[in-house]
């Protein structure tokens, strides 16, 4: 259940984006255009974490807005959701040079950032898109194309989440099986979310008992 208001969750928000672009001493501060935060709905239900900004992202400042995100949008659609129901973000904020794979101390450096991000934004799903975002958020090594489709409950900012490992959208772009794959495991979306807020319907205190403060 969200613990906090929207107006707050977005003023949160917006002071974590300007301590990324002002103070912190990201690795890659020097040869970026734009920190690319993330986007969308603040009180999303569903987060998508994807691995780092690309040319156009570094451009406009906007997560997926590239081919990749054509395609995840198209996705999307397909499923019934809106780039505007959900929230957007990317393992690192900025781009590596040449888009080349995040380094470990990029993603280190970014990941209180992410962290703080799905802390604020209390999402009940969060799909990690390909390998980067798998391995970090679930914190095992094994690779996307074993563990992909199958929802794993983790403990994320003190909460428990469904991770929902799904192929990267740039992958599915290059082969078009893992495009279909991809489209499978997006087609589990809507029942994953119906049974979390059916869960979190269920495990939520009664309203008169809410209404005075018994389980606060
Ligand atoms: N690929 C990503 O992982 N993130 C983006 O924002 C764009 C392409």
């Amino acid at each position: 259940m969200a613990t906090k208001p929207s107006n707050e969750r977005r003023e949160e928000l917006i002071s974590v984006y300007r301590e990324m672009c002002d103070t912190h001493e990201c690795p890659l501060k020097d040869v970026r255009t734009r920190v690319v935060f993330g986007a969308g709905n603040a009180d999303a239900d569903v987060m998508f974490v994807g691995e780092a900004p690309g040319a156009a992202e570094d451009l406009q400042g906007l997560p997926f807005v590239g081919r990749a995100g054509k395609l995840l949008d198209e996705l999307l659609a397909e499923v019934g959701i809106q780039r505007s129901d959900v929230f957007i973000t990317n393992v690192i904020c900025c781009r590596p040079p040449g888009n080349r794979d995040p380094l470990p101390d990029e993603i280190e450096s970014c990941k209180p950032y992410l962290y703080r991000k799905i802390e604020l934004i209390e999402p009940k799903i969060i799909c990690t898109l390909g390998n980067f975002a798998t391995k970090l958020l679930t914190g095992n090594p094994t690779g996307i194309t074993k563990v992909h489709g199958r929802p794993q409950e983790r403990e994320i900012a003190d909460r428990l989440v469904l991770l929902f490992p799904i192929f990267h959208p740039a992958a599915a772009l290059r082969t078009e099986s893992v495009k279909q794959l991809l489209r499978d495991d997006f087609a589990k979306l809507p029942e994953l979310l119906a049974q979390q807020a059916e869960r979190e319907e269920e495990e939520a205190p009664d309203g008169e008992a809410d209404q005075l403060g018994l389980f606060q």
